[in-house]
């Protein structure tokens, strides 16, 4: 991770099909997670002056406790999540910006949902990098989710999120995040979305 944020910032665009260990907080692992490393890569470009500000936007359908507890008292280090707020864990760490979404949401609510905040998050905070957590199991398959969404409804995810970092010249780093399908092929197809759209835009 620590890798794609910088060849990233060298080239805009660099994921790692990998990461996203979201749940990792400073003290402990949990939920599949043991080292956070979006927190981790974060800071230490932060503490090595390479960065001033980065924006985690962690899409995920669980809530990123452990990197809002890692980067608690980092308010240059802004953490945003978007996820089911009934699902994992019960007890959320409260980041910069939580958005809850109720069960059962599909593709357009989804991504009026996440339109409303994307572009002024950008704007607001002027990254100089960008971390995604492009969790996959908000499909409406994912054993451990509570949305519904669709291929088609993450492909447009992955475009949009991809498109309104990339026109502003911020550099973006991707990580796979989360994902629980029992259809290996599928979940694999999905997890390369964000890559592809990566691909478009290089
Ligand atoms: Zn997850």
């Amino acid at each position: 991770t620590l890798l794609a944020a910088r060849l990233a910032l060298e080239h805009g665009l660099a994921g790692s099909t990998a990461g996203g260990s979201h749940h990792g907080r400073r003290a402990a692992g949990g939920g599949f997670c043991v080292f956070n490393d979006v927190a981790v890569a974060a800071l230490a470009l932060k503490r090595e002056g390479t960065i001033r500000r980065a924006l985690v936007l962690d899409l995920d359908v669980h809530q990123g406790d452990g990197t809002a507890d890692c980067l608690t008292h980092e308010p240059d280090l802004f953490t945003f999540s978007m996820h089911a707020e009934k699902n994992y864990p019960t007890d959320k760490v409260p980041g910069d910006l939580d958005v809850g979404l109720p069960d059962g949401l599909g593709d357009d609510d989804y991504l009026a949902a996440l339109a409303l905040h994307v572009p002024r998050l950008l704007d607001g905070i002027r990254p100089d990098l960008v971390f995604y957590n492009a969790g996959v199991d908000p499909h409406r398959d994912d054993r451990l989710g509570r949305l519904a969404l669709t291929d088609e409804g993450l492909r447009r995810r992955e475009a949009y999120v991809v498109g309104e970092v990339h026109r502003r010249d911020i550099p973006l780093a991707a990580v796979i995040g989360g994902g629980y399908a029992t259809d290996v092929a599928a979940l694999a197809a999905r997890h390369a979305l964000v890559f592809e759209a990566m691909a478009e835009r290089a």
